[in-house]
């Protein structure tokens, strides 16, 4: 397993990832397999989106904003249930096939770590299998 370190510079924060795990997909010389991103975090998560117009991105992040509000009367005493609730529905990993040594994504998609309570640096892990 390798550990990618992401530093986030918002409190919602979408940062593209793909060349990092890409990177980590080539040292490995995988030919098929799959690699698998996870997110040991509970205010922060991983999406595959659109990478192309950065507008996409802006449009995740304020509609989640509105969705659910940082002050939505929450009981959780952290004051970032927002954060929790919005890495819940984005997830914490996701699963990409490998093919002749690269990651297999659609033309216009990205990995990005999405940060609900950042600025931080967050961690990545990232698992490579074979076959
Ligand atoms: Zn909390």
């Amino acid at each position: 397993m390798e550990t990618l370190s992401v530093s986030t510079s918002e409190r919602v924060d979408l940062v593209d990832i793909t060349s990092q795990v890409a990177q980590e997909v080539a040292k490995r010389s995988v030919g098929t397999g799959t690699v698998t991103i996870y997110v040991p975090h509970t205010t922060c998560g991983v999406t595959i989106n659109e990478s192309a117009d950065p507008d996409v991105v802006r449009d995740i992040k304020m509609h989640l904003t509105k969705l659910v509000p940082k002050d939505g009367g929450f009981r959780h005493s952290e004051g970032n249930s927002d954060s929790h609730i919005k890495t819940s529905m984005i997830g914490s990993s996701e699963n990409i096939f490998i093919e002749s040594g690269k990651l297999v994504l659609g033309t216009w998609q990205g990995i990005f770590l999405c940060d609900f309570d950042g600025p931080r640096t967050r961690k990545v892990y990232i698992k490579i299998v074979e076959g």
